[in-house]
């Protein structure tokens, strides 16, 4: 079992050391915060390194010491697991930069507040910029606001990592009102009709034209909100639909070394809080669709037979 909020980051000589990252809304940090970070980094020997999603990551840790950290800190880990609202990157907007046509800090921070964390069928990256000058990078988020004289335009299905892709433009001209309910729907609409799928790869299945009618649609008629597909309830797992490769098991077969992440997770999504408490929590990243179970196994640090036992057990 991983301990709480930290990640392995590296095996060296048969020796785990660990990440944490805490959430800093908005990047932004108090001194007096700051000052507990060196703290813990010079006491417990981290090292201190500034992430994409506007964090201060404290790597190099004990597995032990973990827990301490936190106490010491008194900041709570930034991301609950990997399918879920892991970062909303805010730049300065008119509350700091002399360019801005918006607030991005007022917009970001309360989506922020809203969906930090929020479950989704994958990881959800949101970017909110001031101006076209994107600096928040919101063309390859999965949702990405853009201020502009005459509102906020907002972008969907971007991503960058091994499988970039541009975001579309979904809608232009609102107002901070009628962006806060538009995400809103766009949110729902992924959570209730996607599959294991980072929001592009979504669109990219199901066409732009169609996302962009059913969405907006759902935005112009404030349609009533839908009930997202529970993903989580009492630790049981709803099957998911669709397939994320050609498959290697269906229903009955044994999970082996070979059987890909993917596969095991939509062909038996019981084996999916085995698979997040032991650190595998990737599971609607790119890797996991091709990934064999031996390999994830290996990159994590897990031993083998034993993973593979439990996820008998647990389908
Ligand atoms: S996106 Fe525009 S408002 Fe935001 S920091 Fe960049 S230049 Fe300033």
């Amino acid at each position: 079992m991983l301990p709480r909020g930290a990640n392995l980051q590296r095996i060296k000589n048969g020796k785990k050391t660990y990440a944490i990252t805490p959430h800093l809304p908005g990047g932004f940090v108090t001194p007096e915060r700051l000052e507990k970070y060196a703290n813990v980094a010079r006491k417990y020997h981290g090292a201190l390194k500034l992430t994409s999603a506007q964090r201060i990551m404290i790597t190099n840790l004990q597995a032990e010491d973990v827990e301490a950290i936190w106490q010491e800190l008194g900041i709570e880990p930034a991301i609950g697991f990997a399918n879920c609202v892991r970062s909303v990157k805010i730049c300065p907007g008119t509350t700091f930069c002399k360019r801005a046509k918006k607030d991005s800090v007022k917009i970001g921070l309360e989506l922020d507040k809203r969906y930090i964390k929020k479950e989704m069928p994958s990881r959800m990256k949101i970017g909110v910029s001031g101006c076209p000058n994107s600096c928040s990078e919101s063309v390859v988020k999965d949702i990405g606001l853009i201020g502009t004289e005459q509102g906020w335009d907002v972008y969907v299905g971007g991503s960058a990592g091994s499988h970039p892709r541009l975001a579309e433009k979904l809608i232009g001209d609102l107002s901070d009102d009628e962006v806060l309910v538009v995400v809103e729907y766009i949110m729902n609409y992924y959570q209730a009709n996607a599959d294991i799928e980072r929001l592009g790869k979504f669109i990219d299945r199901i066409s732009f034209a169609k996302f962009q009618e059913e969405v907006l649609e759902k935005y112009t008629n404030k349609s009533k909100i839908e009930t997202g597909k529970v993903l989580v309830k009492n630790n049981e797992f709803a099957p998911l639909p669709g397939g994320l490769t050609e498959g290697t098991l269906t229903i009955g077969d044994d999970i082996t070394a070979d059987s890909i992440v993917a596969d095991i997770i939509r062909i038996y999504p019981n084996t999916i809080p085995a698979l997040r408490s032991l650190g595998l929590g990737c599971l609607g990243c790119p890797s996991a669709t091709g990934e064999p179970i031996r390999q994830a196994a290996e990159i994590h640090g897990i031993e083998l037979d034993e993973l593979i036992k439990t996820l008998n057990e647990k389908r």
